[in-house]
């Protein structure tokens, strides 16, 4: 389970930290971005600020020196309200006007036409006191200087915030008066404030502990407000100039630069998410490429065929195990190896260079179907190699050099041998037997002839012995008639040395008849089979073995039951090669074994295996049948007629049975039987040829044996 954990967290680590950073980073730079447009605001905002306080505190200098050049000509009090009416025509920010003597007491005194007069309702008195210190203050500094504001109510139940600036007049340094301003802060905002700037925020005076005197501007309340405050700082009096803004705080996307940072974020996020789609696409790839490479490996590897290439110069470049195992060089001893190659025999090695040569120029192909060579193992001994060479060509479609297989074919070449050998063997069995067979006719034939000489010879010696004066040897001298017996007496004997002569002969022949093996009937079937197939293919007919399954061995002497089958077969196939046979009917030869159905196993016998062979040919006629067996019978031209008997004669040695009947519907089926082997401790039943218990059908035939 943890390494479970374990692997996946190895896998996804990188990811997740990778993810991670790049969120932080986001996150941070969206952070930097906001907070930066918060300060850009904020700086503006204290900009405005500064100027709109040096608006202020300029154009209160303004209207003082306005004020001042209202002395100029000593004027009377009706021409100063004239002009100090012009005056605040002009300035809107003045509420009042006043021109007071050196002792306060009031000269003259103008309203501002813009609204009702404002001390109306509570008088002038009220702010006597403070306008006095402001005044003695004044006259002190030579210039202007302010009261505190206060509150003046108004009659509309409303009020105005208001101060006054004491200007004193000051000529040849004696005081005339004072001129007296009235300033209300309402008018200060509205009028000697930028328009811009009270249009987006709100512009108000406050006093230090942040009580608010007078206010301009829409107050529009939202989440984030800016502030800046800064000090408006006049003689006598000091204020705060305070502006709100009340632009909203930054968006997620304010601005470009956030906009762009996310968006290349995304962009990143996105090509790293490609990547590590790409990166999962290339591990797969690479596991299939591994995985095919695996499998061609496996695939080398389990080959019995030899694998060479070899690049455009000669030089090894590959090789597979079963080409190490055969020649017995590791890869390390062949690889990079040019000629001769250290698996060339040394007294070929001419001619392979040669050979080399020529497929290295590229004028021959190799012959598709391979040539056949001979190469030397490591440790010196020599075996023949099928080569079968092709171009190898790489993925451009250019040629680097050759492939080669190599099959190991002395295991081929020992079967072959051993095959025409078993053949060369069965040949010459097949001409022993005919000869024996002819022997044992000869020596049947001759006997009787021999019998007769001999007692004939024997009846003269005898005629001489009893009548020495027979009339019809009377004429004979007595030495004639000795030298006749004598020359009888060599004549039986020669007689009879000659039937031994032939017993002998006989004798010899059949010597194999002990020679009994057990034999499976498939591998008696399949002796022959290289032999028949040979004849088979040259007469155009088709081989077909049915071997019951289970059938147990016989007991034979395999090469003699072998001529049999061989004979049976062979005359089946000679049938059917005969010109009466009409096109349509199938060509085929039957070779059967199976359990004969005809006996039963008793106390000397374990069964009997039947073999037939069945043709589709002519078939046989009655008066064919009639002399079948009979030595020297043949219709064929080339044919000796010993066949049949001589199969005859094997089989019934072994106790067996040979006959033939017709095939359905045409052709012929010869059978014959073989006793089954009969396993020790059981003595094996006598098989002697002729023996009457051992045979299992009653059908008497021509005996061919003597
Ligand atoms: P050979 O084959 O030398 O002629 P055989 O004794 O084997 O001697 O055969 C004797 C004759 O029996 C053959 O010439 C042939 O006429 C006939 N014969 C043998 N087998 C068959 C068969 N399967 N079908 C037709 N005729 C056969």
């Amino acid at each position: 389970m943890t390494a479970r954990l374990l692997r996946l967290w190895n896998r996804w680590a990188l990811w997740i930290v990778l993810v991670s950073l790049v969120l932080s980073l986001l996150v941070t730079l969206v952070w930097l971005a906001g907070r930066y447009e918060a300060s850009q605001v904020q700086d503006k905002l204290d900009r405005d600020n500064a100027d709109a306080v040096g608006d202020i505190r300029s154009a209160l200098t303004r209207n003082e020196q306005s004020l001042q050049a209202l002395q100029a000509g000593n004027p009377t009090p009706a021409a100063w309200e004239s002009a100090a009416n012009a005056l605040l025509r002009e300035r809107r920010e003045w509420v009042r006007l006043e021109w007071r003597d050196a002792a306060l007491q009031t000269q003259a005194f103008v309203n501002s036409p813009f609204r009702p007069p404002a001390f109306d309702r509570l008088g002038r008195d009220t702010t006597q006191s403070d306008l006095a210190l402001a005044c003695a203050a004044a006259r002190r500094q030579s210039g202007a200087y302010y009261t505190r504001s206060y509150f003046v109510p108004q009659n509309d139940g409303l009020g105005l915030e208001v101060m006054d600036m004491c200007l004193p007049l000051v000529t040849s340094n004696t005081l005339k008066g004072y001129f007296i301003a009235s300033y209300s802060l309402q008018e200060v905002l509205t009028s000697l404030v930028g328009r811009q700037l009270t249009r987006s925020q709100e512009v108000s005076f406050t006093e230090v502990d942040g009580t608010r005197l007078a206010m301009n501007g829409l107050a529009r309340r939202t989440t984030r407000v800016f502030t800046s405050q800064q000090l408006l700082d006049l003689p006598g009096f000091t204020v705060v100039l305070r502006m709100d803004s009340w632009r909203s705080a930054p968006d997620i996307f304010p601005n470009v630069l956030t906009a762009l940072v996310t968006a290349m974020s995304i962009a990143l996020v996105s090509v790293l998410a490609l990547l590590g789609k790409d990166i999962r696409r290339r591990l797969k790839a690479e596991r299939d490429l591994a995985d095919a490479l695996a499998f061609r490996k496996a695939m080398e590897d389990s080959l019995v065929t030899g694998l060479r290439a070899r690049d455009l110069l000669g030089r090894i470049t590959y090789v597979n195990p079963a080409f190490c195992d055969m020649v017995g060089f590791g890869p390390e001893e062949l690889l990079g190896h040019s000629v001769p190659a250290p698996y060339w025999p040394p007294e070929l090695a001419d001619e392979y260079q040669k050979r080399q040569e020529v497929r290295l120029a590229g004028q021959h192909a190799p012959p598709r179907e391979g040539y056949e060579s001979v190469f030397m193992r490591k440790d010196g001994s020599r075996f023949p190699v099928l080569i079968i060479e092709a171009p190898l060509i790489n993925a451009q479609g250019t040629q680097t050099g050759w492939m080669s297989a190599f099959l190991d074919v002395s295991e081929q070449r020992r079967i072959e041998e051993m095959s025409r050998a078993s053949q060369e063997r069965l040949q010459a069995t097949a001409r022993l037997a005919t000869v024996g067979e002819m022997a044992s006719l000869l020596s049947h034939e001759l006997n009787q002839p021999l019998a007769a000489i001999s007692s004939y010879a024997t009846g003269s010696i005898n005629m001489l012995r009893a009548q020495p004066q027979h009339p019809s040897t009377r004429h004979l001298g007595a030495e004639t008639s000795d030298g006749l017996e004598m020359a009888m007496r060599r004549i039986a004997e020669q007689a009879e040395r000659a039937g031994k002569v032939i017993k002998s002969v006989h004798d010899f022949v059949r010597r194999r008849d002990q020679a009994r093996e057990p034999i499976a009937p498939q591998a008696l079937l399949d002796a022959i089979m290289p032999l028949v197939s040979l004849q088979a293919r040259k007469l155009r007919v088709e081989i077909q073995t049915r071997i019951e399954p289970r059938l147990p061995d016989v007991m034979c002497d395999r090469t003699m039951v072998e001529q049999v089958l061989l004979n049976l077969a062979r005359n089946a196939m000679q049938a059917m090669a005969s010109e009466e046979q009409p096109p349509s009917v199938e060509r085929m030869v039957v070779l059967q074994a199976r359990r004969s159905p005809t006996s039963e196993r008793t106390a000397h016998s374990a069964g009997w295996v039947e073999f037939s062979v069945v043709d589709w040919g002519p078939g046989i006629t009655d008066e064919v049948s009639r002399q079948l067996f009979t030595p020297f019978f043949t219709t064929k031209l080339e044919g000796m007629g010993l066949g049949l008997s001589l199969c005859r004669t094997v089989v019934e040695q072994h106790g067996g049975f040979l006959g033939f009947e017709p095939n359905a519907p045409r052709g012929t089926i010869f059978r014959f039987t073989l006793p089954v082997w009969q396993s020790p401790p059981r003595a094996p039943p006598n098989l002697s040829a002729n023996s009457p218990a051992n045979s299992p059908h009653s059908l008497s035939h021509h005996a061919a044996n003597p």
